[in-house]
């Protein structure tokens, strides 16, 4: 148990336990659980009061009173959250574009949690390693950056040029790994342990999902209390996923909603890991060539029973969709003037196979849009 000291010198706490086993873990140290391998969950005591939001900060951080103590002080922001929802294609279908994200993905709520409490709990950090598809380690290396720290990202051979380029720009060193995805992240956790550097692997992050959580806030806000029937989002880690399921679940708590929102996780053929397990099928047709939504390709994600777990509990579901599908939803996605990349449009290609039931529901759908089109132009060239 950490005690942090709060603004007003009361003592709040916080801590870290396995998921599975209960084992209390070392933040930032014990990432993972030495009992048993799980992932680390965040429990702090924390009540969602609409009076508690600081509406006057533009961003994330008008439910810092709502998120865990050690990031109530010393905020490390480039302005990331309040991203704007639209209306289009249809007049019950929204979008919340994450990609006007400071580093141009959803990524960034993450990584200004994580090292807003890195800085409050570690002393004398020199730096961080991440392992990553893309988004993930261009958004950690911009607040690595943004905090001074020394940066190293392991990416698979796939990864886009601009992403790598931003990786690059922000100053971090790129380190690429050939291999899987999984190969990818063990080499990113034995070399932080080889130079001394603080492994922050989003996958396995609590902190991480922490930030995710202000996303469910947001949409509460934005939506007037009044939640979407349903929503769409792409999963890979499933940080996003586990976020809103404990942001709603957090105001489900509090009183302020009835109901949580029918979440539907999308994947793709290539890498349907959570649509199988949550199903309990194998998928007799599955792409052996990579699929255009790069962002998406764990095949082993170190949450993946946390998220079946989670969204059975809350009444979800998992889709799957091809590339085929993801070009037609990148295409009309152009044309409603929404620039998604492919692992983005994967949620929206989710909701246009089956766009004229939702139509015909008269449910409102919000599409959780989480990366901009132009961090993956080669694979934009393919739309037509
Ligand atoms: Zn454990």
């Amino acid at each position: 148990m950490i005690a942090v000291d709060s603004c007003c010198g009361a003592s709040l706490r916080e801590e870290v336990v396995c998921y599975f086993c209960g084992r209390l873990l070392q933040p930032f140290v014990e990432w993972r659980c030495p009992s048993c391998g799980g992932p680390g969950e965040l429990v702090h005591e924390t009540e969602f009061k609409p009076s508690k939001i600081k509406k006057n900060i533009h961003s994330m951080w008008r439910y810092r009173e709502m998120l865990p103590p050690s990031m109530r002080s010393s905020i490390l922001t480039l302005g990331e959250g309040l991203t704007p929802v639209c209306q289009t294609i249809s007049p019950n279908i929204f979008m919340k574009l994450e990609y006007t994200a400071p580093t141009g993905s959803f990524k960034d709520r993450g990584s200004a949690a994580l090292f807003t409490s890195l800085r409050n709990l570690v002393k004398d950090v020199k730096g961080v390693c991440e392992d990553s598809s893309g988004n993930a380690g261009a958004s950690i290396a911009a607040y690595s950056a943004a905090a001074g720290l020394v940066c190293r990202v392991y990416c698979g051979e796939n990864i886009t040029v601009e992403k790598a380029l931003q990786v690059r720009v922000y100053g971090a060193e790129l380190v690429v790994v050939k291999g899987s995805r999984e190969d990818v992240s063990e080499a990113a956790q034995r070399e932080a342990v080889e130079r001394g550097l603080v492994y922050v692997g989003h996958a396995w992050s609590p902190y991480f999902i922490e930030g995710m959580k202000t996303v469910a806030y947001e949409i509460a806000e934005q939506f007037r209390w009044d939640l979407p029937d349903r929503i769409y989002l792409p999963v890979s880690a499933g940080t996003l996923l586990l976020g809103l399921v404990k942001g709603f679940s957090d105001l489900l708590e509090a009183g302020l909603i009835d109901r949580i929102p029918a979440l539907t996780a999308v994947q793709t053929t290539y890498r349907p890991s959570l649509y199988e397990a949550f199903k309990g099928v194998k998928l007799g047709k599955r792409d052996e060539k990579p699929s255009i939504a790069d962002a998406l390709t764990l095949e082993n994600p170190p949450r993946l029973r946390q998220m079946v777990e989670e969204l059975k509990a809350v009444g979800g579901d998992v889709d799957v969709v091809s590339d085929e599908d993801i070009r037609k939803a990148l295409k009309q996605l152009g044309l409603s003037g929404v620039y998604a990349e492919p692992s983005a449009a994967v949620a929206y290609a989710g909701v246009r196979n089956r766009l004229d039931e939702l139509l015909y529901s008269g449910e409102k759908v919000l599409v959780i849009v989480t990366g901009f089109g132009c961090k993956a132009t080669q694979h934009m060239q393919l739309v037509e």
